[in-house]
């Protein structure tokens, strides 16, 4: 299984390999951390979809939603406990907009999660921890199991 990851230091896009360990950027040789929400582009989005084999769940958030804050320590947790068998990405709409536009969001934070780079459920409004695994569930069976 492989991700398609935006470097958070240099912003390369790299196709990693959910087995290997210490995977690291291709181009600075930084290493990557799967395990924490990464930060997604507008122009990268499309990319990371495309790229990978588990489901991806996107947090579209913004700075300045109080709901938002809420949620993201949820985010961090669901990224921590998922790693290696789903990506978990956030997208700020302020900077995405034309990125976030074709979803229809109409409130933030809007959670989708996305299984080969199609969406599969789209949820609105600020969640917990269960809700958000709930929904990586729903587009990957699989993981109930585990
Ligand atoms: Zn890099």
């Amino acid at each position: 299984m492989h991700v398609t990851v935006p470097c958070p230091f240099c912003a390369t896009l790299n196709r990693v390999d959910l087995a290997r360990e210490g995977p690291r950027c291709g181009s600075c040789r930084k290493p990557f951390q799967l395990d924490r929400p990464v930060r997604v582009t507008g122009g990268q989005l499309d990319r990371v979809l495309a790229g990978s084999d588990v489901p991806v769940l996107v947090d579209f958030y913004a700075d300045w939603c109080g709901p938002c804050k809420m949620m993201a320590p949820f985010v961090d947790e669901l990224a921590a406990k998922y790693t290696g068998k789903a990506l978990v990405a956030k997208l700020d709409t302020d900077r995405a907009q034309k990125a976030a536009a074709p979803f229809g969001i109409r409130g933030i934070p809007t959670t989708i999660v996305f299984k080969d780079g199609k969406v599969v459920v789209q949820k609105a409004g600020a969640m917990p921890l269960p809700a958000l695994e709930e929904l990586l569930k729903t587009a990957d069976p699989s993981l109930r199991s585990g």
